[in-house]
């Protein structure tokens, strides 16, 4: 178990391809507006240049902010 990093609840990571997918306890996949805003928020300051090291830099950034 771990926490979604936006709205703090209880979710699993899913492999699904090359990413992972939040899922929450009845088998869903997690969203949440938090975490919508979020990818918003980061999609917006560089869409295509962002290698997946710097998105995660900038997802670290957000986690301590909180
Ligand atoms: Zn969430």
């Amino acid at each position: 178990m771990s926490k979604c990093r936006y709205c703090n609840k209880e979710i699993t990571w899913m492999k699904e391809g090359r990413k992972n997918v939040p899922v929450e306890g009845d088998g869903t996949v997690h969203t949440c507006q938090e975490r919508k805003d979020a990818i918003k928020s980061f999609k917006k300051i560089e869409p295509t240049t962002l290698s997946p090291e710097e998105i995660a830099k900038y997802e670290q950034a957000i986690n301590k902010k909180k």
